[in-house]
Order: C-alpha cells, then sequence, then structure tokens
C-alpha cells in the first residue's frame, strides 16, 4: 500500500520498492511482460448484453466535448481517434462505480519518447485517470506509464501490445463516497490490460491530476456520477468497443 507523507516540505511515496517522489523517473519500472493473443487484433469485440454501449464504431452521438458542445473526434473504420487541439470528449450519460471496457491503440508511427508518446488517458468519472501510452520500449515515470493510475499507482508489469497495435482494458471502478466535504470511502480500481491484472484492488489515495513535477492533486468532492471522459493529450489515440456496466457502490 502507498502512502504519502511530507517530509521537510517534500511529498514522498513510501512504496514496497522503498521511498519516492511522486512522477520519479528514478522509480524502478515494472517488469515487461508480453501479453496473450487477442481476438481484438482482427477485429473489435463486442458487448455483453447487459452493457451500455458508449461507442459501437459507427458515431460520436453519446459523446460531447467537456463544455457540452459536438465532439470533433474522427471516427473512421469502427474507430474514434483524438483530433489535435479537438478537446477531451466526455460521455452524456453520468455514472460512478462500474465495469468498463475500453480498446485503444496509440499511433503507429511516432517520434516522441517518455509522455509524448500515444499519451492519451480514460477519466472516470471524468476524475480519476488509468494512463494511456505506448509504454512499449518507452521510459517514462513508472507512475505515469500506460495502465498506471496516473501519479498514484504502478501497474504490477508492463503488459504493453507493440506500438500501434490494438489494447484493452477491463476496469472495476469503485467511485469515492464523500459527506460533509469529505472522503469517507476511497476509490478502488481493479485493471486487467490485455487480460492481465495490473491494478490488484488498488485503493485511489487521493486525485491523479498532475499538478507540477512531483506533486499531485488530492480528493475534491464531487457528484456521486459524473461523465466518463477520454484525453486529448496532442496524439492521436484510438479507441473502440467502449461499453459500461453499473455496479453497486
Ligand atoms: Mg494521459
Amino acid at each position: 500500500m502507498q502512502e504519502t507523507n511530507k517530509i521537510n516540505g517534500t511529498r514522498y511515496l513510501e512504496t514496497e520498492t522503498g521511498r519516492w517522489l511522486v512522477h520519479d523517473i528514478n522509480r524502478p519500472a515494472p517488469p515487461v511482460i508480453t501479453p496473450g493473443t487477442l481476438s481484438i487484433q482482427k477485429q473489435a469485440g463486442n458487448a455483453p448484453s447487459d452493457a451500455v454501449v458508449l461507442f459501437d464504431g459507427t458515431d460520436l452521438s453519446g459523446w460531447t466535448t467537456e463544455k457540452g458542445g459536438p465532439a470533433k473526434w474522427i471516427v473512421q473504420n469502427g474507430y474514434m481517434r483524438v483530433v489535435k487541439k479537438a478537446g477531451n470528449i466526455k460521455t452524456k450519460q453520468s455514472f460512478g462505480s462500474c465495469q468498463l471496457h475500453i480498446e485503444f491503440a496509440t499511433p503507429s508511427r511516432t517520434t516522441g519518447t517518455s509522455q509524448e508518446r500515444g499519451n492519451s488517458g480514460v477519466f472516470l468519472m471524468s476524475t480519476y485517470e488509468v494512463q494511456v501510452l505506448d509504454s512499449y520500449e518507452n521510459r517514462t515515470y513508472p507512475d505515469g506509464q500506460c495502465a498506471a493510475l496516473y501519479g498514484r499507482a504502478v501497474p504490477l508489469v508492463n503488459a504493453c501490445k507493440k506500438t500501434g497495435q490494438w489494447q484493452s482494458y477491463d476496469i472495476i471502478f469503485h467511485r469515492p463516497i464523500f459527506k460533509n466535504n469529505k472522503v469517507v470511502r476511497k476509490a478502488t480500481f481493479t485493471v486487467f490490460h490485455n487480460g492481465v491484472l495490473v491494478q490488484d484492488h488498488v485503493i485511489l489515495q487521493g486525485g491523479t491530476d498532475w499538478i507540477d513535477e512531483h506533486t499531485i492533486s488530492n480528493y475534491s468532492p464531487h457528484a456521486d456520477k459524473l461523465p466518463l471522459m477520454l484525453q486529448d493529450h496532442d496524439n492521436p489515440v484510438r479507441y473502440r468497443n467502449i461499453w459500461i456496466r453499473e455496479l453497486k457502490d
């Protein structure tokens, strides 16, 4: 379990591998593994019968910009794609605790490194980011690599597919509960990346917003249900087959 301690004004994380700053490039990266074969390499999967389908490959009618205008990402060949500067997009519907499936592919040709390679993000409740990044042979700070709970939790292993290939997240999320403007139950995340467990019922200790080089946000109270949001981080990341099943808190 990770705790954040303040020592001489600097926040450190006490972890199983030692004491690290948030976004610390010197923190040991998780082991790299090769995930098993997924049928989604050939075509998008589909949703179970009781799921709310958020994107079936045809249109963005269920999505808006952050301000509520028409979503301007491109839809083609059964996927949606980030359009640089078009901004984040979010679902019209709001959700709390849920099971989420989403397939994504980072650009097959890219010149950036670290956080500038295939960066996007899946924000549960528009707030809590499961990082999307091309972490195939691309070093960055481990709490910001693909499948990290951004700035909060390093994935157990690096299960990335090769650059440009289709990948999947299956996320089980229990929302935080707030009372009197204080968090009385923290959020939890279980995440499978390409079918491999990478976040094992992790208790999210606070927010995932980048504040500065070595600082992360705290919880800040919000509604019980909020839209799912996908990030425009200037990289043309693709998404497809997005569905959600609401869970009891
Ligand atoms: Mg991101």
